[in-house]
């Protein structure tokens, strides 16, 4: 039988990157993505090489759906190169960027730039994938603990990730008949370089956050790309349009 293979979007760095080594482990091959980071793209490439599994890399703009045709087109070649396949199996649409403002002070650039790549990027992604995405694969989109708390700063943003849970929703019915699995995981507040790195080096919001925490801290990489790893496991092929919340118990 064939190998599983995943696309990550955003795989250079944070959870898209720590995705990629969960599944790895689990003998899922991957093709991630990054945006201008080629470099670290390259070296988790090569990481999960050396790990045992195929694993390629292409750039992409999650925020310019204009893009979206070509980039699968370059999808489909990679998979017939390098897999001798027509098709992939797991969709991560991970790739996304932080943005801090009150509501007064929001831009409708600031909107504009959060909604391209948080909800019209993931609509139009997998739009432009449905195709070589295998009957039977499974979808998971990225949101946040943000759409059930309220934190000031984050109405723009929490709105996107907001529209990506409905958005997943009908993902689950529409494809459903196809036999794919739509999910959405709603990470915490983790420390990675989103949102300038704050939650990580900002060490009064990291003691906040940690003790509004059922588990006592904030979120590591590690807390997501093994939840996302467990949640596209054989096991678990019965759940879709769900909403997973992986925040160690944020704001109870
Ligand atoms: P990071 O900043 O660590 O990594 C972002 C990734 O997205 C990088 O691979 C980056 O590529 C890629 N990326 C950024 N902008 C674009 C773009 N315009 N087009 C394509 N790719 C892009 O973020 P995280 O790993 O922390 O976040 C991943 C997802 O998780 C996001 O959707 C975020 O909203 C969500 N999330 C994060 C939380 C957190 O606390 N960290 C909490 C809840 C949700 P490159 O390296 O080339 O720049």
């Amino acid at each position: 039988m064939n190998r599983k293979i995943a696309l990550i979007t955003g795989g250079s760095r944070g959870l898209g990157k720590n995705t990629a080594e969960h599944l790895a482990r689990h003998n899922v091959d991957v093709i991630l993505t990054y945006h201008s980071r080629h470099e670290e793209a390259e070296a988790v490439v090569a990481e999960l090489q050396a790990s045992g599994v195929q694993a390629q890399s292409l750039q992409l703009d999650i925020g310019d759906a204009s893009t979206f045709a070509d980039f699968a087109t370059q999808v489909q070649h990679v998979l017939k190169q390098h897999w001798q396949r027509d098709t992939f199996d797991f969709l991560i649409n991970n790739a996304g960027i932080g943005i801090t403002a009150p509501f007064a002070e929001t831009t409708e650039a600031q909107f504009d730039q959060l909604m391209n790549i948080h909800l019209k990027g993931t609509f139009f992604l997998t739009q432009a994938l449905l195709n070589l995405l295998a009957d039977g694969g499974r979808i998971v989109n990225l949101s946040s603990g943000l759409t059930r708390f309220a934190l000031p700063g984050y109405s723009a943003y929490a709105a996107m990730k907001g529209a990506v849970e409905v958005l997943t929703r009908y993902l689950a019915k529409e494809l459903g008949p196809r036999g794919i699995a739509v999910n959405t995981l709603a990470p915490g507040a983790i420390e990675t370089d989103f949102g300038g790195g704050v939650v990580r080096d900002n060490e009064e919001i990291n003691h906040f956050i940690a003790s509004q925490t059922a588990l006592g801290r904030v979120g590591l990489p590690d807390d997501i790309g093994g939840a996302i790893a467990t949640l596209l496991s054989d096991d678990n092929h019965w759940m879709t349009a769900q909403r997973l919340e992986v925040s160690g118990g944020m704001f109870l």
